[in-house]
């Protein structure tokens, strides 16, 4: 599957390319075509699945006929429940619509009233909103919804969480009847489905549910750092986190042992577990840390790999595993099935493309976090969903 099957014309086939997507992610995949025939559309998938651009590009494609950028009118309205978000959507919107004429503004609340209804007066496309601070705008005449052909609810579980139901609802109220309609979620709970059944009139639903290859009680995230940071980063995380054990995999043996001591020398006990150790050792390593007398073990995942070691409170990837699958299966180790499990990744900015390959196996995106003392001076950059490496794409063609 790629971009130009779906029906999107060379202008935003240009810009989905110079932004770097290679093909469209489930989602998008589905809810392209539906979208561009007009049809409302309910639409569940998780979190990082490139929700956005499966409605943005068909609506940019919906918009570029047309008359456009009339004063206080908006030809689509796509609501979201922060201020974050809105700028967000909007980026999106300003990259996928580079060789477009299409504009686009975020509206939100605690900012001043004056610069948003002077961009309304010089004419937009699309407005990404806060619901709260659009209706304040329509009561004050600054917006009408006289010409809207498209309304998005966006991250609706969201918003329904964060108590917008009300606004949500006036606007609704507020658009042409006949205009088309579109929810997305991460989930389909029974609040976001009541809404959408007195917002949508006869929708398409599609549900994307999540990929088996990740248990739902595993808690994955990575952590940004610095290579150099990397083992005083650890130490850290190990002494504010209160796991009884972690299984730390680390990529060769000598690393594991200088690991190990440089863990030592800030006061935590830790064992190695490589094939440098033998057999014997390391059969008894593996009793010790079975039993709970170890805490920390640190290992290859040469090594660990022949090894039951399941059932863990944490599995801590201190150098990303390749290939994808192997994070699979090492995360596999976390999670008992009455219990949540946790495993962090350390990620720098050199294991980029395999971070992207992880994510792009898991079908999803997975949550970042930096902590203090410890954020990058490099960063990692923005992930690529279905991320093909290079080689393997001058294969394909
Ligand atoms: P969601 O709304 O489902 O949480 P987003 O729309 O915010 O997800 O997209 C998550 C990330 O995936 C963004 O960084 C976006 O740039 C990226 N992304 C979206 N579509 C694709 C694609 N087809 N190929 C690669 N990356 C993509
Ligand atoms: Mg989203």
């Amino acid at each position: 599957m790629s971009f130009s099957k779906l029906g999107l014309s060379q202008p935003l086939l240009d810009a989905i390319n110079k932004v770097g997507y290679q093909k469209p992610t489930t989602i998008q995949a589905k809810a392209i075509p539906i979208v561009l025939k007009g049809s409302n559309l309910i639409a569940a998938a998780q979190t990082g699945t490139g929700k956005t651009a499966s409605f943005v590009l068909p609506i940019l494609e919906r918009l570029s006929t047309g008359n456009t950028e009339r004063k206080k009118r908006a030809r689509a309205i796509i609501l979201t429940p922060t201020r974050e978000l809105a700028l967000q959507v909007n980026q999106s919107i300003e990259a996928y619509a580079q060789f477009t004429s299409i504009k686009s503004m975020a509206m939100f609340g605690g900012v001043d009233y004056a610069p948003q209804k002077q961009a309304l007066i010089d004419g937009v496309d699309i407005v990404i909103a806060t619901p709260g601070r659009l209706i304040d705008l329509y009561g004050q005449r600054a917006i009408h919804f006289d010409e809207v052909e498209t309304l998005v609810l966006d991250e609706a579980d969201k918003m329904l969480d964060m108590g917008f139901i009300e606004a949500i609802n006036k606007i609704i109220a507020r658009v042409p009847e006949d205009a088309q309609s579109l929810l997305f979620s991460a989930t389909l709970s029974n609040p976001v489905r009541d809404l959408a059944k007195s917002a949508l009139d006869n929708p398409e639903e599609i549900s994307i549910t999540k990929h088996s290859a990740s248990k739902s009680n595993i808690k994955q995230w990575i952590i940004t750092v610095d290579k150099d940071m990397k083992s005083s980063l650890l130490s850290h995380l190990l002494q504010q986190n209160q796991w009884k054990q972690a299984l730390i995999f680390i990529e060769t043996k000598h690393g594991a042992a200088k690991l190990v001591s440089q863990l030592e020398k800030r006061g935590i006990a830790a064992e190695a577990f490589h094939s440098g150790r033998n057999q014997k050792v390391r059969q008894q390593l593996i009793e010790s840390f079975k039993a709970g007398e170890i805490q920390f073990l640190v290992a290859t995942g040469v090594a660990a790999r022949g090894i039951d070691i399941e059932n863990l409170p944490a599995v801590i990837n201190y150098d990303l595993p390749y290939p994808a699958d192997e994070y699979v299966h090492r995360i596999g180790r976390t999670g008992r099935a009455d219990a949540a499990g946790e495993a962090v990744s350390l990620v720098s900015k050199d294991n980029f493309k395999n971070l992207c390959m992880i994510e792009s196996r898991l079908g999803h995106l997975l949550e970042r976090v930096e902590i203090e003392g410890f954020v990058p001076r490099k960063p990692v950059p923005i992930s690529i969903l279905n991320y093909v490496p290079k080689h393997r794409r001058e294969e394909e063609r």
